[in-house]
Formats: structure tokens, sequence, C-alpha cells
């Protein structure tokens, strides 16, 4: 079914009987040529890429739970390319240029909303370092711009300027970042790809590989074995966990990450803002509530809550940016199991069993790259050669001494 405002029109004369429900609801096959593990933005992503770019369409994707479940419809949907080291920089860019066209592509609304980002200087070497990621990210094609004090104060007259011991300076500016309705992402993956013949298959959690002579050929299901020629495993927070099957150990370590919302506010905050001196990030949706979130949980786990400190952190930050946050009240509150690496980085892989293939370790940032993710990991499923975006992204690179350490804080996912 096309959506458009005719079919509006038309289904609004028409007592709305001709809605179809957006993808199917089939039981899975006893066998399929790539099955795709985890139904979050990145593996519905890769495999409507899969389907669409390079013409395979005998694949399922299978999640434990509903689509949309996992951070996918968890994050604060923030979506940029301010990236600084060469392996990230363009596979970032190469995603907001797809943001730019996705929902042409998909025939979906996901309110892809270029608000832009604006991330705060308070002191001279921050100005030095963001001038520097600034000219990386217009080498590499990206926008960006350096503000002074004055021209964040005439953007958002309500911050802290005068925060005794943060005070704000200027910003490195990208016009084109902004937010993303989350969740619609999901949805409008999974309708494309089922409407090429994909199987969606919810309520199905993979709970073993098998694996002979060096050689992927299905998994275990909650709902029987399923053979597959490759198997591709995207289950970001659960990555430990799901890869421990096949007898791996990542450098990856699960924590929870909280977000907040508040009560519907009128509009104020112009794109998303940053605080430069904690971990503090805070944008306003278009029903109106204030959408913020900063640190990490510290310890390890695999539960979607988190604790009060970092709650009290967060609450923190948002006083010292903006202290009118203080009048808005919390409407609500929610954790997601993030896939934290040890540089801070990405893996987009094949692994040393012929037929597994692995993505993940998106630590805070998975969502801005779920179309470059989606796309480099189907090149990579169904070429066997990874894409020249994202070949950087490599599971081996800590044993060659090439990690790519973005912010320089080493393997300390706290700091990432
Ligand atoms: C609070 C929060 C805020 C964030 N904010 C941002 C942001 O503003 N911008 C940004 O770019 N990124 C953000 N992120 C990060 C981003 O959401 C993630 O990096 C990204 O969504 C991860 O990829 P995914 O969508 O595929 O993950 P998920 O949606 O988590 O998908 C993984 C799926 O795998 C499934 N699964 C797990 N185990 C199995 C199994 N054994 N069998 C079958 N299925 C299984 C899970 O149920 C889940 O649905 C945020 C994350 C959180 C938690």
């Amino acid at each position: 079914m096309h959506y458009s405002a005719f079919r509006i029109f038309k289904e609004a004369m028409t007592g709305n009987r001709g809605w179809k429900p957006a993808w199917r609801d089939p039981d899975p096959k006893s066998e399929y040529d790539i099955i795709v593990v985890g139904g979050g933005g990145h593996g519905l992503s890769t495999a409507y890429y899969l389907a669409k770019e390079f013409g395979q369409t005998n694949v399922a994707v299978l999640e434990k739970g509903w689509i949309g479940s996992g951070n996918v419809g968890r994050n604060t949907t923030i979506i940029r390319s301010n990236y600084l080291l060469e392996g990230n920089q363009p596979f970032y860019e190469l995603s907001m240029k797809m943001w730019e066209n996705l929902e042409q592509d998909l025939n979906y609304n996901a309110m892809v909303s270029q608000r832009g980002i604006l991330n705060l200087i308070h002191n001279d070497p921050q100005r030095d370092a963001y001038a520097r990621r600034g000219n990386a990210m217009r080498l590499s094609g990206a926008d960006a711009e350096l503000l002074d004090r004055e021209a964040v104060r005439r953007m958002c007259p309500f911050l802290d300027f005068e925060n005794a011991r943060f005070p704000i300076q200027g910003a490195l500016w990208q016009p084109r970042a902004g937010t993303v309705r989350h969740d619609a992402v999901a949805w409008g993956y999974a309708r494309g790809a089922d409407s090429r013949g994909v199987d969606i298959i919810q309520n199905c959690e993979v709970t073993g590989f098998r694996i002979e002579n060096g050689r992927c050929l299905g998994v275990e299901t909650t709902r029987g074995a399923i053979r597959a020629k490759k198997v591709a495993v995207c289950v970001a927070g659960s990555s430990s966990r799901v890869m421990a099957q096949a007898g791996m150990r990542l450098p990856i370590e699960s924590h929870v990450l909280q977000a907040f919302v508040s009560e519907g506010l009128k509009p104020i905050i112009p794109g998303v803002i940053t605080f430069g001196a904690g971990h503090f990030y805070v944008s306003q949706s278009d029903k109106g509530g204030l959408v913020f979130g900063g640190d990490i949980d510290a310890y390890n786990t695999y539960a979607q809550r988190g604790g009060l400190p970092v709650v009290e952190d967060v609450c923190e930050g948002g006083m010292a940016l903006m202290p009118m946050i203080g009048r808005a009240r919390l409407l609500r509150m929610w954790g997601g199991l993030i896939d934290m690496s040890m540089d801070g980085s990405p893996f987009i892989d094949r692994t040393d069993i012929d037929g597994l293939y692995f993505n993940g370790g998106w630590c805070y940032g998975g969502f801005k790259a779920t179309p470059a993710s989606g796309y480099c990991y189907a090149h990579l499923v169904a070429t066997d050669r990874p894409h020249p975006t994202a070949a950087a992204y490599r599971l081996d690179r800590f044993l060659r001494g090439a990690p790519i350490d973005e912010k320089g804080q080493g393997a300390q996912p706290n700091l990432h």
C-alpha cells in the first residue's frame, strides 16, 4: 500500500476501512538464505537494504520481543555527523545523507527534523578541540560552524551564560543535525523490508547457533531450529550474551542508559543542545516535552532500568546549563541496554566462523547510524566485502593496535 495525501483523503471518505497491516506476521520457515538476529533499527535496516540493494529476499529478521522494543524505541532521537576521526566521520556523514532522503525512500513519515545541534564550549582548550572537529567535518563534506557566545545567546537566551563554574563561551553548530521519530524508523524499515519479501518474525528468541566445522549453518530459537546460509547478528545491548552462544568473547560491555521526558511545554528549544562541561543533552519533541539524558550507569547490567545516582547527575547537568528546567515536571523516564565498545566505536565485520557476521558496539550513538549501518552491513553480508565507508569497523582492531578512539579516553566506557 502506497501512503499519500490522496490515500488519506480516500480512506477518510470511505470510513478508513482500506488500511492494511504495515507488515505481515509470518511463521518461521525451516530455512532462509540469510537470517538477521535482532529486530532493532539496525537489524531491520539491514534486512531492508539486503532486499532493496542486493536482491536478497529469502531473508528473516528474528526478534525476541516486538520490533522497536529495544534501543531503537528508547533513544533520545538525536542524529548528527559531528565526528572527528577518519574511521568515523565519513560513515556518519553517509548516514546523515541517507536520513535526508529516508522518508521518500521508505514512503513513511519518520519525522526527520533537521533542527541543528549546538555543542557548547566552556573554555579555550575546548574551543580548540571543537575547531579541529569542525574542520574534520568540513573536510568530509559535512556542515559545521564555530559560533561565538553572542551568536549562541541569540539562539538560546535561556541558557546560563554567567554560570561561575561553566560560563558558555561559544559552540560548534551543525545545522543539518536534528531529531527523528525513533520508533517510526523501525516501523518504516519493517514495512519496506516486508513489502520486498522479508519475513519479520517477532517473539522468536535466538538461543544458540548451529556451528559445524567452523561454519554457521543456522540458529536455534524458541520457535524451533532454522537453517541459514548466513547469519547476521545485530542485537545491540545483548551482543555479548548472544555472541557467547557462538563461543565468542567481545570487547563490549553492556550498561544501561536512561532517558527523561518532561511535561509538554511551549516551543523553547530550537534544536539539540549538548552541555560541554558535563554529560547532558536536551531537545524538545514536537509534542513539547523536553527530551534529555546524560551518562550511562557505571555498572555492567542487562536490565533495562537505571539507578538514582545517574538521575541526580543528569538533573545537576540540566540545572547548571538551563536553570529554568528545574520548573518543569518530569513525565516519564526509562532505560535502554547499550553496547559500549572499548574505544567508543562500533563493529561491522565477519567473524572467524564462516557465515556468521557481527554488528554492534554502538555505545550512546547507534540511532543516528541506523541507515548507514544497515546499508554497510547488508553490503558485507551480501558480498563478503566490507563497504569502504565502514572498513575500519573491524573486530581485530585492538589486536592490530588500531582502535578508533574518537575521544582519546581509552577503554573506559563511562567516558565515551
Ligand atoms: C536512553 C538512550 C538514549 C539514546 N540516545 C541516542 C541518540 O540520541 N542518538 C543516537 O544516535 N543513539 C542513541 N542511543 C543509542 C541507540 O539507540 C542504539 O545505539 C541503537 O538503537 C542500537 O541499535 P538497534 O536499534 O539495532 O538496537 P535495538 O533496538 O536494541 O535492537 C536490538 C534487538 O535485538 C533483540 N534481541 C536481543 N537478543 C536477542 C536474541 N537472542 N534473539 C533475537 N533478538 C534478540 C532485542 O530485543 C532488540 O529488539 C540511545 C540509547 C539509549 C538507551
